[in-house]
């Protein structure tokens, strides 16, 4: 008697969004943004991209830090550089829709004093 293991694997294809790079770095059911960079002191360097999935959207960062050769220095400035990271991840998922929502009426502070 014989027992098929294979199991079947099926993606919907997502269409492209307005931001994705519509090119190698997109897939079928991901799609990703041109490259943004950001340049630092002696050669730092960080790299952003937007990703879309079938379940989530996220930004991908890389980042290229130059580090002293001797390791007291270096694990300080690596120290300092995870401590960054934290911050970072905390900072951006601070950002709610109503922080960004200044268009919004806001009566109370549009009301003129009684004449
Ligand atoms: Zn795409």
């Amino acid at each position: 008697m014989k027992t098929r293991t294979m199991r079947r694997i099926r993606r919907d294809e997502t269409p492209h969004t307005p931001w994705c790079a519509r090119d190698h770095r997109c897939g079928i059911n991901l799609h990703t943004s041109p490259d943004m960079y950001t340049d630092g002191p002696l050669g730092a360097r960080g790299v952003l991209n937007r990703v879309q999935t079938e379940t989530s959207d996220y930004a991908e960062i890389r980042i290229r830090i130059p580090i002293s050769t001797r390791e007291p220095i270096a694990r300080k400035q690596l120290g300092i550089a995870l401590r960054m990271i934290r911050e970072l991840l905390h900072a951006v998922s601070a950002v709610r829709p109503g922080a960004l929502d200044h268009d919004r009426d806001r009566p109370a502070l549009d009301r003129r004093p009684a004449a």
